[in-house]
């Protein structure tokens, strides 16, 4: 796009590229916070900043993201499944 654009940095990389933030929420005390994620391997382990209980995927969800994120996984969305 040619137009100078005042785009965020969550706004850019929407094209053919995976989203690589996403805002996860914890179950236990509903904080949510804007995380940028791994695109190298999905995150197993999430420490909530908020309750600093460790999240873990739910069963059949490959990280936290797909669990509890707004956003699923680059492996998710670009391969349709887990790196794993
Ligand atoms: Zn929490």
């Amino acid at each position: 796009m040619p137009t100078p654009s005042n785009t965020t940095p969550a706004d850019v990389d929407h094209g053919a590229h995976a989203v690589l933030e996403s805002v996860i929420t914890c179950p236990e005390c509903g904080l949510s916070r804007l995380e940028v994620m791994p695109t190298n391997c999905c995150q197993f382990f999430y420490e909530c900043v908020g309750c600093k209980r460790v999240l873990k995927p739910a069963a059949g969800h490959c990280c936290v993201f797909c669990s509890y994120g707004t956003v699923k996984c680059p492996s998710m969305q670009v391969q349709g499944g887990c790196c794993a």
